[in-house]
């Protein structure tokens, strides 16, 4: 899967590509991330990439010209399943949306900043926009870098454990059980006993009470 990021900050986002699961991704050859800096697609030697908003108020709106150009350039070079605008009015961000955005092969994320973008980018080239939470952030780069993640790791081969992901909360409808390690008893505080019976069934029965038990506190708590 190939994922370009469009960005006035690309260096916000280096590091992030560089550690753990997204990068490992990008080892096997599984994932293929690009960063685009806008700035590259200006039109001006100054580079601008934004200017002052028609009818006044404050604040700068990102420009349509330099995020069309880069657009386009992709655009020529291979077909995208999707044109992503990260925006917190978009669809609120949930697993099986990355579910189904792990299948594809080629998207575009597009990180808006300041005011956001002028609405012909949205109306004209964007097919999907995504929030990932009903708060404003400054940057759409930690968004971007929140959808990544979130997608990358469903791609298969990337997860050492090919279960893992699959147990993981919002799976299947349930938040993951309790998990526990080394030691057992840390100053009395114990792991519960059936988890070192070694009995597999009992094992199974016992995080699926847990994780049933665990929904329904979640869900009466904080899905009202
Ligand atoms: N004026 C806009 C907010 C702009 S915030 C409004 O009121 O809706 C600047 C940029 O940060 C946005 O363009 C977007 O790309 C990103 N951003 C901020 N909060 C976000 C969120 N909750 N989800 C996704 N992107 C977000």
């Amino acid at each position: 899967m190939r994922i370009d990021i469009i960005t006035v900050l690309p260096e916000l986002m280096e590091s992030f590509m560089q550690h753990s699961i997204v990068k490992r991704a990008q080892d096997k050859g599984l994932a293929e991330i690009k960063l685009h800096s806008l700035r590259d697609y200006a039109n001006d030697k100054y580079k601008t990439i934004d200017d002052y908003q028609y009818g006044g108020g404050a604040g700068m709106v990102m420009m349509i010209e330099p995020i069309a150009k880069c657009i386009n350039q992709l655009k020529s070079e291979r077909q995208y399943d999707e044109i992503i605008y990260m925006t917190p009015d978009g669809e609120p961000l949930e697993q099986k949306t990355l579910n189904m955005l792990s299948t594809y092969n080629n998207i575009i994320i597009l990180a808006g900043h300041y005011k956001g973008v002028d609405q012909r980018v949205r109306d004209i080239f964007v097919t999907k926009e995504i929030s990932i939470g009903d708060y404003v952030l400054s940057g759409g780069e930690l968004p971007a870098a929140v959808l990544c993640d979130g997608i990358v790791r469903l791609i298969p081969g990337v997860l050492g454990d090919e279960t893992s992901a699959l147990t993981d909360s919002f799976q299947d409808d349930l938040l993951a059980p309790p998990v526990y390690t080394r030691p057992e008893d840390y100053q009395g505080y114990k792991v519960p006993d059936v988890l070192l019976s070694g009995n597999h069934k009992a094992i199974a029965e016992w995080r699926h009470q847990q994780a049933e038990e665990k929904t329904r506190k979640w869900k009466s708590k904080f899905k009202k």
